[in-house]
């Protein structure tokens, strides 16, 4: 099927540089004809991010720091003023200190518990907030997760924690926003070796952990994401909202293998 997103007009948050699982999903959706707009968070990556929107075609970049209310604020009068509407976003972020990505979750800090939560969870609701008065055709949100949500995953630790409330706040977006047609979901990722994933102490093991045990016994690709994100974007998933999809190659499903690779 060519084409499910013709003249969509989409936001995409989170891309870092052309490992970032949002790129992945900003390629397919420009494959699939819709029109890209990007957010960067700060000058260094404003460098990685504008050749990548070249490369799909797209000069319509902005400045995103979730913490900072007034930059989320003007990125949705910008898109306001170019395009008039919105009609899907892809949310993208998280960020936890690397020191406590490591070790106990019992010794996370409240300043890193507060701000991996706020970047990592709050920032959700907050772009979401925003995008709902420009879909005013209906709307397609999408965001990413990791079964450390789910189970206790060595090292994940405040992470877990921001994933999980994000799960929730899934339910919760796809409840209030249901009424004006605008969906919302997850999908729980698999690992997969990127910026934000280099910062998890002993990443190699999940990698390998997933690889090992998976009913697939292989690891997700950025790729397979965006597979993903393009059903949960188009109108093939328009009865679908407040999921938690699984791309994992199964993971989730099993305790462990039932043969040996
Ligand atoms: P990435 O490093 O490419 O993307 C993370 C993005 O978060 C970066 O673009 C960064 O700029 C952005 N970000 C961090 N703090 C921000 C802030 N204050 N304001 C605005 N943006 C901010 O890594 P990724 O793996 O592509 O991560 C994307 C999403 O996928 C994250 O939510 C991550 O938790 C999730 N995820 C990743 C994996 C994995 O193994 N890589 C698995 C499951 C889910």
């Amino acid at each position: 099927i060519a084409g499910l997103l013709n003249g969509k007009k989409g936001l995409v948050t989170g891309v870092a540089n052309n490992l970032s699982i949002s790129w992945a999903i900003a390629q397919i959706a420009k494959e699939h004809g819709a029109d890209l707009a990007f957010t960067y968070q700060g000058e260094i990556l404003e460098k990685r991010v504008t050749p990548l929107a070249e490369e799909v075609g797209c000069d319509f970049i902005v400045p995103c720091d979730v913490t900072d209310e007034k930059s989320l604020d003007t990125i949705f009068e910008v898109v306001k003023k170019k395009w008039g509407k919105l009609d899907f976003l892809v949310h993208s972020i998280a960020f936890a200190d690397r020191n406590e990505l490591k070790g106990r979750y019992i010794d996370t800090t409240l300043p890193n518990f507060l701000n991996s939560m706020n970047i990592s969870c709050y920032s959700l609701t907050a772009l979401a907030k925003r995008a709902e008065p420009l879909m005013k055709d209906g709307g397609k949100i999408v965001t990413l997760t990791y079964y450390g949500a789910q189970k206790v995953v060595p090292n994940y630790n405040v992470m877990g924690l921001a994933k999980a409330a994000l799960e929730a706040s899934v339910k919760y977006l796809a409840s209030d926003m249901g009424v004006n047609n605008i969906r919302i979901n997850a999908i729980s990722a698999g690992p997969i070796k990127t910026l934000a994933s280099s910062g998890i102490n002993d990443f190699k093991s999940m990698l390998s952990m997933h690889e090992n045990t998976a009913p697939l016994r292989k690891n997700t690709t950025q790729r397979d994401v965006a597979g993903a994100a393009l059903y949960l974007l188009s109108d093939l998933s328009s009865r679908v909202t407040g999921e938690i999809h699984y791309v994992d190659c199964g993971f989730n499903t099993t305790i462990g293998p039932s043969q040996p690779k």
